[in-house]
């Protein structure tokens, strides 16, 4: 399919559907007709064309209803190419339209209170009786479980195995009984994610994402695009994004420009810009297939750039007064629609969230740049055997 061919179906469709009528309707009918995701294969909500010609489905229908990608993030960017890849042809229909719609919002139930660089190590177990999974654990960090239907769970099935073999990956129905959700502050005041208790939790064996002891592989197939929806599936114009927020600050005020602010702010335009493009060669890399460690030096210079440019711009903003840093609660990130004060304690998490910043350079040092790897000495031991 090409570019004339896809718009011609893009048309056809709002012949058919009108987006003044009901949102909803408007979007089951757009993820109905391939619409949603073009890439994806014909009635999960793609047509199986180039990634690429998504660009040109979301410009034709810019002014139609919209999903909410913000409080959806995880569900889009992480548990639906997961569950392309490993979900069973029942699993895939029955989740990917109502998660493409925002019916139903996903979180991400990895991290623990012993567990999260080192993820491998996570102790909630799944313990199998007949055809249902019995699971016990703390998760933490579970950004949107609050509002969420469902939750990307990894967990032990087999703890006599070494760490990497005995995790088997689920989907938790979060309004199971035994799902507790507790809500955890921030430095911003806001409560965006919280920890969650699973306490003889029973999960069918149909939510299971794909074979008994394969969960860490099927974890990477998340984490790989985990790192590529934080750091550079968006595409930001030539001097927007963050950067922009702190071009603003410095043509609103001319009296604080000094040489050494220009120097700064100049260096940090530079490396905007190659993370820019940087991006925009990664999307490339994506239309021509799954996402590769190349996501995690988008991830590590998106953290990286976030937090020296916010940095600068509350320097810049010396008459920030209390308002600036007194926040209300929100559901979603919003960087661009926030002040200062909120940014530069937000962009804070960027190098801990979907991989710290050690990890990301680790992961790019061995398995881009090819130099050896950290000595691993716990990989031939049973989970069960390992000091905790
Ligand atoms: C805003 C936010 C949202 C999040 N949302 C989610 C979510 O929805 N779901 C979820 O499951 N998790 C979520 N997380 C958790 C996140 O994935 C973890 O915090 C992260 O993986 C780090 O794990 P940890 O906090 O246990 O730190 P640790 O792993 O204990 O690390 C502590 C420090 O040691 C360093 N370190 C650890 N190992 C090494 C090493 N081998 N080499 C060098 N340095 C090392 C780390 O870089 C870090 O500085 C979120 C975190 C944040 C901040």
């Amino acid at each position: 399919m090409n570019e004339p061919e896809i718009k011609e179906r893009v048309a056809a469709f709002l012949g058919e559907h009108d987006p003044a009528g009901d949102r909803l309707e408007f979007l089951r009918a757009r993820f109905d007709a391939g619409l949603a995701w073009v890439w994806f294969p014909e009635g999960l909500g793609g047509l199986g064309a180039s990634r690429e010609l998504q660009q040109v489905v979301d410009r034709e229908l810019a002014h139609t209803p919209q999903i909410t990608s913000g409080v959806q993030g995880i569900g889009l960017g992480m548990a639906a190419p997961t569950i392309l890849a490993f979900g069973t042809e029942e699993q895939r229909r029955r989740f990917l339209r109502p998660l493409w719609t925002g019916e139903e919002i996903w979180c991400q139930l990895f991290s623990e209170p012993g567990a999260g660089s080192d993820l491998a190590t996570l102790a909630t177990r799944a313990v199998r009786d007949g055809d249902e999974w019995v699971v016990d654990g703390q998760k933490v960090w579970t950004s949107g479980a609050h509002h969420s239907r469902w939750g990307i769970l990894v967990a032990r099935t087999d703890p006599d195995v070494p760490k990497h073999r005995g995790l088997t990956y689920f989907v938790c129905d979060m309004h199971a009984p035994g799902v507790e959700v507790r809500p955890l502050r921030q430095i911003t005041g806001e409560a965006e994610f919280n920890e969650v208790f699973l306490t003889g939790v029973r999960l069918p064996d149909d939510l299971r994402l794909g074979a008994v002891g394969d969960g860490w592989r099927v974890a990477q197939t998340t984490l790989m695009n985990e790192r590529v929806a934080i750091g550079g599936a968006a595409s930001v114009r030539r001097g927007g994004g963050m950067l922009g927020a702190v071009l603003d600050t410095w043509r609103e005020q001319p009296e604080l420009r000094t040489h050494d602010l220009h120097q700064r702010l100049l260096a940090l335009w530079v490396e905007a810009e190659v993370t820019r493009l940087s991006g925009a060669r990664l999307r490339e890399q994506l239309v021509a297939g799954h996402p590769g460690p190349e996501g995690s030096g988008m991830k590590l210079s998106f953290a990286r750039l976030n937090q020296a440019l916010s940095g600068l711009d509350v320097e810049m903003r010396r008459d920030l007064g209390y308002d600036d840093w007194a926040f209300r609660r929100s559901e979603t990130v919003d960087f661009y629609g926030r002040g200062p004060g909120y940014r530069y304690l937000r962009a804070k998490g960027n190098s801990i969230e979907g991989g710290t910043s050690e990890i990301l350079r680790n992961i790019i040092s061995e398995r881009v740049l090819g130099l050896p790897a950290e000595p691993r000495v716990d990989k031939d031991v049973p989970w069960k055997d390992l000091p905790r």
